[in-house]
């Protein structure tokens, strides 16, 4: 059965408020009990209001502590945010950088930078290609470019025009090329064609073909028409050649074509 405090709490008031009990030793024990009982009261009542006052306390933490990671989480988000947003432009810039640090922004063809990088891949491929097997009728070949007295060209029609005879030359030769390997502008009216696997009969057949092709084509401009040719030196991959010996090569061969009349090829 379980004990009503309260009711016992008055039956104790009331014996101990009965004078003749007053001096009986029950009496006295019972009054000591009962202030133990307070003294017992009063101690569970301080714990009680501590353990309430903690456990309010540690609520309160860990709210804060919550709101605390919160915030923390939500500025990492927004750093994540525009982190992420940085780098893609900062991809984006290195693409379009690379782009223009590689291309010629006249005819957007790869410029001498591009050129360079190919030749030396392909020059790499080239001695392993040769270590491998030895040196091979298929080869890597070169060949330079050059419009024949392009100097004319901008004096008599402007530089306006010359630049886009260049641009349309450079389509041109583009199309010519195309499949078997790539061309690039070297310099001003000059350009380079990279062959990675061509003998120099296969080569001076492609370039004697490319020649044909600018040699046919006229660029209208207003009401005038003008025709241009090129001067093609021709080198191919020679055992222990270096990369400067090529072009070179090449290049001697383009000043043989220039002092021989010119819109001609010649093999190096
Ligand atoms: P050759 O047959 O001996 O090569 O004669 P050429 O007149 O072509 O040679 P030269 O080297 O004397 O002149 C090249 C000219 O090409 C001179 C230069 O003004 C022109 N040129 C070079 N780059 C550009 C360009 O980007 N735009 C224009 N319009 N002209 C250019
Ligand atoms: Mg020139
Ligand atoms: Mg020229």
């Amino acid at each position: 059965m379980k004990t009503d405090f309260i009711e016992l709490e008055k039956t104790i008031h009331d014996i101990l408020a009965v004078p003749e009990y007053r001096d009986h030793p029950a009496s006295k024990a019972l009054k000591q009990l009962w202030e133990i009982n307070q003294d017992q009261w009063d101690r569970m009542d301080r714990l009680t209001r501590l353990s309430d006052s903690y456990q309010d306390m540690m609520i309160q933490r860990e709210r804060s502590l919550s709101e605390r990671f919160d915030k923390h989480l939500r500025q990492l988000e927004k750093m994540t945010r525009i982190s992420d947003r940085y780098q893609r432009s900062l991809r984006q810039l290195n693409i379009e950088l690379e782009k223009t640090s590689l291309i010629d922004p006249l005819t957007e063809l790869p410029n001498r930078r591009m050129m360079m990088k190919r030749l030396s891949q392909a020059f790499d491929e080239q001695l392993e290609d040769e270590s491998q097997h030895g040196v091979r009728i298929e080869n890597l070949t070169v060949a330079m470019i050059d419009i024949d007295y392009f100097k004319k060209v901008n004096d008599e029609f402007g530089h306006q025009v010359g630049d886009d005879v260049l641009i349309a030359l450079g389509k041109l030769m583009e199309k010519a090329v195309d499949g078997h390997g790539i061309i690039g502008r070297w310099g001003g009216e000059e350009f380079l064609v990279i062959l990675p696997c061509h003998n120099i009969k296969d080569a001076s057949i492609l370039m004697e073909s490319l020649r044909a092709k600018v040699n046919a084509y006229s660029f209208k401009a207003d009401d005038k028409t003008v025709s241009t040719s090129v001067s093609i030196g021709i080198a191919s991959y020679q055992d222990k050649d270096t990369m400067d010996a090529l072009l070179s090569r090449a290049d001697n061969a383009l000043y043989l074509a220039k002092s021989h009349g010119r819109n001609s090829v010649i093999l190096g």
